[in-house]
């Protein structure tokens, strides 16, 4: 897997360290245009990238990596440096077992299917796996994630399983979509917030997390009340790769 994939061996320490700050001082200049005194975390999503990479983002003071194949991230796990790790990519059942004890959050649950086969595997390592639902906000064919008319429902089954903790939404907009899109999964997440699901409780329920935005939309995810953004090539430089 990792031969397929030409990782970004070209951006320099310093390009990185420069993209980190730049990044830094966008979040906090967007947060005082909109206003928001809460906070935006920022995720470094590592495919492609090289550990040494990755550490340097670490020592510059990433605290979450944003995982989005399983082999790659088996692969490369050992030698990161001490970091939470969120598993962000599409996920097929059979594959939940090799991370559920190596991730703090799984953001891409579409399917109940799929929820199932992570509260069955949390339930064996006695944790409670904190899940995001994945929403196709611009309902794209190619797209993982589901419709929004479906999320409470998605969000009511999710909640009903022993060993998962529902904490919110996740999404990727279409590329070069309009603000309403970003509008429309803000309102999404901000009615479930306000109107509980039936039998949520604080054990299944803390739904505090919106995880949009990436390189190329952070600054409009942030406007819209994203409480995640997850950048790669903003940080590491562009990916060249055959296989994805
Ligand atoms: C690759 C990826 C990102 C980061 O994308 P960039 O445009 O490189 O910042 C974010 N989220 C997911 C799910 C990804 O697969």
């Amino acid at each position: 897997m990792m031969e397929k994939s030409l990782s970004n061996t070209q951006t320099s320490f310093s390009d990185i360290k420069e993209s980190y700050e730049q990044i830094c001082a966008d979040i906090k200049k967007v947060m005082a245009e909109a206003g928001r005194t809460d906070e935006v975390k920022l995720m470094a999503v590592t495919k492609t990238v090289d550990t040494e990479r990755v550490n340097y983002a670490i020592g510059l003071g990433v605290d979450l990596l944003g995982e989005n194949r399983v082999q790659e991230f088996l692969d490369k796990r050992e030698g990161y440096k001490p970091a939470e790790v969120h598993f962000i990519g599409g996920l097929q059942t059979n594959k939940v077992k090799y991370i559920i004890d190596k991730v703090t959050m799984i953001h891409s649950v579409d399917s109940v299917r799929l929820a199932q086969e992570i509260s069955r595997r949390a339930a064996q390592h006695g944790k409670i796996m904190d899940i995001l639902v994945e929403v196709n906000i611009g309902e794209e064919d190619t797209k993982g994630g589901i419709s929004p008319q479906s999320v409470r429902e998605l969000c009511s089954e999710v909640i009903s399983l022993p060993n998962i903790r529902l904490r919110g939404l996740m999404t990727i907009p279409p590329p070069w979509c309009s603000e309403e899109i970003f509008a429309a999964m803000q309102k999404l997440f901000e009615d479930i917030k306000a109107h509980p699901l039936p039998n949520s409780s604080e054990d299944n329920f803390k739904f505090d997390t919106l995880s949009m935005g990436m390189s190329g939309d952070y600054a409009t995810a942030i406007k819209y009340g994203s409480t995640i953004i997850r950048i790669g090539s903003g940080l590491f430089g562009y990916r060249k790769y055959t296989n994805n």
